[in-house]
């Protein structure tokens, strides 16, 4: 069977998104040897840590987790871009099963009740046809035993496109806005946020304020990647 998958690659290549070179059967998205040379952020500590101290004194967060590190040009930069704009949802498939699998080796995020995404502008969402988190966040949710909800937290206001804003809009953020559809659904619950690529955490900190007007929740935040801020 996989002499024939390997034979029909030949055919139809499937290749690896970081060298380029062709997979064997055995292998999705990435080839081995990328693979082994992803840069996975090692996380000790789910409390405290890089992603954790970036809410500091903004919102209270439970617990934090990134996966990669993402650079200019790096692999993680690669899979992400790729996930984004090239409509390949099987990263995103690939990235929740790696995660899934290394958030049950350390017992973590596995008694979360519902899986958030951050909400894509409409705009957005019209240009690319998908929001890039949703076959994660199902795929994760599935891993780690707990429900999606993409539709509980939304986006109200997306007036302008990003490079359209002032610098000052963007760095406040002020345009984005969010609302919950739903508060009783999330009342005493544990709530992940998911994300793409973390950076200055200015939009998870906007649906965070949101979130945090509900009775006795739990906030956590789970992003593919985080990026140091330039
Ligand atoms: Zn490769």
């Amino acid at each position: 069977m996989h002499f024939f998958k390997d034979l029909l690659s030949i055919f139809y290549p499937n290749l690896c998104i970081n060298c380029d070179k062709h997979l064997f059967s055995s292998e999705t998205v990435l080839c081995n040897s990328c693979k082994n040379d992803l840069p996975i952020i090692d996380i000790l500590d789910f409390h405290s840590n890089v992603i954790t101290s970036i809410f500091y004194g903004k919102s209270i967060i439970y617990k934090g987790y990134s996966f990669l590190f993402y650079r200019k040009k790096n692999s993680a930069q690669k899979l992400i871009h790729k996930l984004k704009y090239e409509n390949r949802e099987d990263i995103g498939v690939f990235l929740a099963n790696w995660i899934g699998h290394e958030l049950h080796k350390r017992d973590e995020f596995l008694n979360v009740d519902y899986i958030l995404p951050v909400p894509l502008h409409k705009e957005k969402m019209k240009q690319r046809g998908y929001n890039q988190l949703t076959v994660f966040g199902e795929t994760l949710a599935r891993k780690i035993t707990c429900e999606y909800l993409p539709n509980v937290l939304i986006r109200t206001s997306s007036s302008k496109t990003q490079t359209l804003k002032s610098r000052f809009e963007r760095f406040n953020n002020i345009h984005t806005k969010f609302k919950l559809t739903n508060t009783n659904y999330l009342t005493n619950k544990h709530v992940l946020l998911i994300d793409d690529v973390i950076t200055s955490g200015a939009t998870l900190e906007a649906c965070c304020n949101e979130l945090q007007k509900v009775k006795n929740i739990k906030i956590s935040i789970l992003t593919m990647a985080y990026t140091q801020k330039t």
